[in-house]
Parts: C-alpha cells; structure tokens; sequence
C-alpha cells in the first residue's frame, strides 16, 4: 500500500466525513487494506463487493469512500455492533475477510496526541494495525443488491414493506413497528 494513494483516499474521505480525524485516518486505511485483501482497485465501484461495517462512527464514513460501498446500493450493511471492525465479502467467489482494528481493542492507551496517531496510521504498514479472519458471511437472497426481492404491505398501518422486513402476525404481515414498536411516536398526522 503506497503512501501518495493512502494520502488520496484521505483526502476524499476526509471531504466527505467534513474532517480528517483519527477515525478517518485508521479508516481510510482499513478500507484500503480490505480492497488490497479482496484484490479490488481504489477509485472504483465493485458490484461484487459487500461491506459489512460493525461501526456507526467516524470510521464508517472512511470505509464507505474509500469502498464506494452504499447502503443504497445495499453493498454496505450497517450491522451497529459497536465494534471497529469491518467484513470485506466478495459475493461472486464467497471469499470474505473480517478486518479489526487492533489500537481499538487495546488495554493500555498509548498516549498520543491526535496528529502524532494520524502521523501513526499513516505510516504504518496495515498488518501492523489490523487483525485480519477468514470468515463466512451468511446473507439472504433478500439482503442481496438489486431490486427489491419482495414487497407486500402492512396489514395494521398499510404501508409498504420491501425485502421481507415484514412480520407475520397471525399469518397476517405487520411492519416491525406495528408489531413492536416504533422509534418514533405520532404527535400529530397531517390532514
Ligand atoms: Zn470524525
Ligand atoms: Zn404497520
């Protein structure tokens, strides 16, 4: 991985985050390490590429410009493990590969300031930041890219439901927040 590419991909994730911070910095590289792995180029669109992010912070941001993975392409899954961790799947060959950020899981801190960590990514070669597993990605037809795989519609609020998200409520399909609850309540609908 050479350096004037790492200071590129920096660059377009920065812009995109709106910063360059620690978390862009370490992302950017495990993005490019990932593509490296799965012997996919920089600066393109992989339609046989999925990346499954177990992180909604900084380093999201990184791994989604770097990647061109999209969640409206469905080629990026947000699993919200709170983990710096990513999985790199190839869905043509099966070939997939969990990369985890090594400082992240840590006891001891090193006490650094921000630009000497962000000197620190950057130079460093990535086997020496990341861990890296052989893994098995299980993903349903209906979490694969292309058009929705299923539609139907909520038998309580009648909205519609894509790719099988639906429950079924006495043989009867209901939104997940019909049938559990909803992140938001009702305060008052429009007429
Ligand atoms: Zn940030
Ligand atoms: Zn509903």
């Amino acid at each position: 991985m050479n350096i004037e590419d790492y200071d590129e991909q920096l660059k377009k994730a920065g812009e995109f985050h709106g910063e360059i911070c620690g978390g862009i910095a370490i992302g950017t590289k495990l993005a490019m390490y990932g593509l490296e792995l799965m012997k996919m180029e920089l600066n393109q669109r992989h339609k046989n590429l999925i990346v499954f992010l177990e992180i909604d912070r900084c380093m999201a941001d990184a791994v989604q410009a770097v990647t061109k993975c999209s969640m409206g392409k469905r080629s990026l899954k947000q699993m919200y493990y709170g983990k710096f961790a990513a999985t790199f799947y190839n869905i043509d060959t099966e070939e997939a590969i969990r990369i985890t950020d090594f400082d992240a899981n840590k006891k001891n801190k090193s006490k650094e300031t921000v630009e000497e960590m962000k000197k620190r990514f950057r130079e460093t070669p990535p086997e020496k930041l990341f861990t890296t597993e052989k893994v098995k990605v299980k993903l349903k037809k209906s979490q694969m890219p292309g058009k929705p795989h299923t539609s139907t519609r909520c038998s309580i609020c009648g909205e519609r439901i894509t790719d099988g998200r639906h429950l079924n409520r006495g043989g009867k399909p209901v939104c997940i927040p019909c049938a559990e609850g909803a992140y938001y309540e009702i305060i008052e609908e429009n007429q």
